[in-house]
C-alpha cells in the first residue's frame, strides 16, 4: 500500500457529525457541514449529509466544484468572500456565498442576472477577532443596500471568531449577533432567515446552558473531522478522536548520536532544537516532512518520539526499539496537519468503508484549475 497516505474512516466521521447535529438540533441550530479540510471529496461530503447537516459550506469554489461533478445533492454556501475574477463561478457553482463588500455583491448581481439565476447572500459581521466582516454600525446600510440588487436574495447574518485573533464566542458577543440580527428586522421586516453564529469555537457556548438567542446555525469543520473543540483542543465528549490517520514509511533506522557535530548555523526551517546530550539512541527516518503535513501537528504512538523534520524527512526517536526498514507508523493530526496532508500531492488517501477500504490517489493540480 503506498505512503504516505491518510486513513479516512468514514462511519466515524458520520457518528461525530450526526452527534453534533443531534445536540446543536435541540438548541434549535442547523449545522453547515464545512468540506474545506477534505478539499470536498465527495465520499467524505456524503457522509455528512446521511449525518442530517442542512448543507455543506467550503472556502474554495473549486472544492464546491468538485463537490458539484461528483453530483453531491445539497445546498452548497461559499463561506470566504468570493474574489471578483469568480463571480461568475460562484453563481454558478454556490447557492449561496458570504459577504462583506457591496462591489462584490455587484458583480454577483450582475454575473447572476447573466444566467438567470438568483444567488443567495450573508452578510458577515465583524465581532472582535478582526478578520472578515462588516463593522456593526455599517451593517444596516449594508443590508439596505443588498436588498436592492438584483438576483440577489439576502440569506442572512453571521459572523467568525477564535481565527485570527482566537476571539472566544460568548454571551457577549453572540448577544451582539442576536440584537444586530433583531434591529435589522426591525427594520426591514423578517429578512433573516439565517443567523450564523460562527465555527467549531462555538460549541463550548452553543452546547453550555446561555440562550442562544436569534443564532440558528453554525458551521463546522474541525469539530466533525477531529472530535475537538478548537478553543482548547479538547476530545467532545462522545465523539471519535481518530477518524483519520496519517501513515508513513520507515526508509532508515541506526543508532546516532542525540547531538550534532560540528558548528550548528541555521537548519533547513530555522533553528533546530536539539536535546541535551543523551547519549546514542535509537533514531528512524520516514519518508513525511514539511512537502505532506504539518510535523508539530502530528501526534506520535506511545513510545516513539519526533526529533525533527526537514521538507522530505521526519526524524524520530524509537526509544527502545529499532524500528525495520518499511514498517509504517501512524500519526494522529491536528488541524494544520490534517489540512496540509489533505493538500498534499503527495499523501494518497485510503477511504475505509467499514470492512472495504479503497485507496483515493493524490490531488493533481489540474484537477482544480480553473
Ligand atoms: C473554516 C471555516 C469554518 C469552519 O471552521 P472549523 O473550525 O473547521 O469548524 C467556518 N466558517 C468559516 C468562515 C470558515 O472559514
Amino acid at each position: 500500500m503506498t505512503s504516505p497516505r491518510l486513513e479516512i474512516d468514514l462511519s466515524k466521521i458520520r457518528h461525530n457529525a450526526r452527534v453534533l447535529v443531534n445536540r446543536l438540533g435541540k438548541r434549535g441550530i442547523s449545522v453547515s457541514g464545512v468540506t474545506k479540510a477534505f478539499l470536498g471529496l465527495p465520499d467524505i461530503a456524503g457522509e455528512l449529509l446521511a449525518a442530517g447537516v442542512s448543507g455543506l459550506a467550503d472556502s474554495r469554489i473549486e472544492n464546491i466544484r468538485t463537490m458539484r461533478r461528483a453530483a453531491v445533492k445539497a445546498q452548497m454556501t461559499l463561506i470566504r468572500s468570493p474574489m471578483i475574477g469568480q463571480a461568475a463561478l460562484v453563481v454558478r457553482t454556490a447557492n449561496t456565498s458570504l459577504n462583506t463588500e457591496l462591489d462584490v455583491i455587484s458583480e454577483l448581481s450582475k454575473a447572476a442576472r447573466d444566467i438567470g439565476r438568483v444567488h443567495g447572500v450573508l452578510l458577515m459581521v465583524e465581532l472582535g477577532d478582526l478578520r472578515e466582516g462588516i463593522m456593526p454600525a455599517d451593517l444596516e446600510d449594508a443590508v439596505r443596500r443588498t436588498l436592492d440588487f438584483p438576483n440577489i436574495a439576502l440569506m442572512g447574518i453571521g459572523t467568525n471568531l477564535a481565527c485570527r485573533c482566537g476571539v472566544v464566542p460568548d454571551t457577549r458577543n453572540m448577544g451582539e449577533l442576536s440584537q444586530l440580527a433583531n434591529a435589522i428586522e426591525a427594520s426591514f421586516g423578517p429578512v433573516l432567515p439565517i443567523v450564523s453564529g460562527g465555527n467549531s469555537s462555538n460549541l463550548d457556548w452553543a452546547l453550555g446552558t446561555a440562550d442562544t438567542g436569534r443564532i440558528n446555525n453554525l458551521r463546522l469543520g474541525e469539530s466533525i473531522l477531529l472530535g475537538c473543540e478548537p478553543l482548547h483542543r479538547q476530545p467532545i465528549e462522545g465523539l471519535h478522536t481518530d477518524a483519520i490517520t496519517l501513515v508513513a514509511e520507515v526508509i532508515e533506522s541506526k543508532i546516532k548520536p542525540s547531538q550534532p557535530t560540528g558548528a550548528v548555523a541555521e537548519a533547513a526551517f530555522g533553528t533546530a532544537i536539539v536535546s541535551t546530550d543523551r547519549g546514542p539512541v535509537s533514531q528512524a527516518i520516514l519518508a513525511l516532512g514539511q512537502m505532506d503535513t504539518d510535523p508539530a501537528g502530528l501526534t506520535p504512538p506511545p513510545g516513539i518520539g519526533i526529533l525533527g523534520s526537514s521538507s522530505d524527512h521526519l526524524v524520530l526517536d524509537t526509544g527502545r526499539n529499532r524500528l525495520p526498514i518499511g514498517t509504517e507508523v501512524g500519526f494522529q493530526l491536528n488541524y494544520s496537519a490534517l489540512i496540509r496532508s489533505m493538500a498534499s500531492p503527495f499523501v494518497t488517501r485510503l477511504i475505509q468503508h467499514g470492512a472495504s477500504p479503497h485507496a483515493q490517489p493524490a490531488p493533481q493540480p489540474a484537477e482544480y484549475a480553473i
